[in-house]
């Protein structure tokens, strides 16, 4: 599974980080995805949760 995230969506609202801390996270200031770190269907669930749609997920 792919998650791309798209930075000019993103309103930094901090859903997916709050969620999912392990998976979304920012390492030396820039925005990171770690697929390894929880299921697709928890990763899938949270990246739904983003009010601002700045993520699209392909598996
Ligand atoms: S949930 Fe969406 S808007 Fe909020 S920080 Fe994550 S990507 Fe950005």
């Amino acid at each position: 599974m792919q998650v791309k995230w798209d930075q000019d969506k993103c309103q930094h609202a901090g859903v997916c980080v709050k969620s999912l801390p392990d998976v979304f996270k920012v390492e030396d200031g820039n925005f990171v995805i770690d697929t390894t770190q929880a299921t697709d269907e928890a990763i899938c669930e949270v990246t739904g949760k983003c009010p601002a749609g700045a993520f699209t997920v392909t598996e």
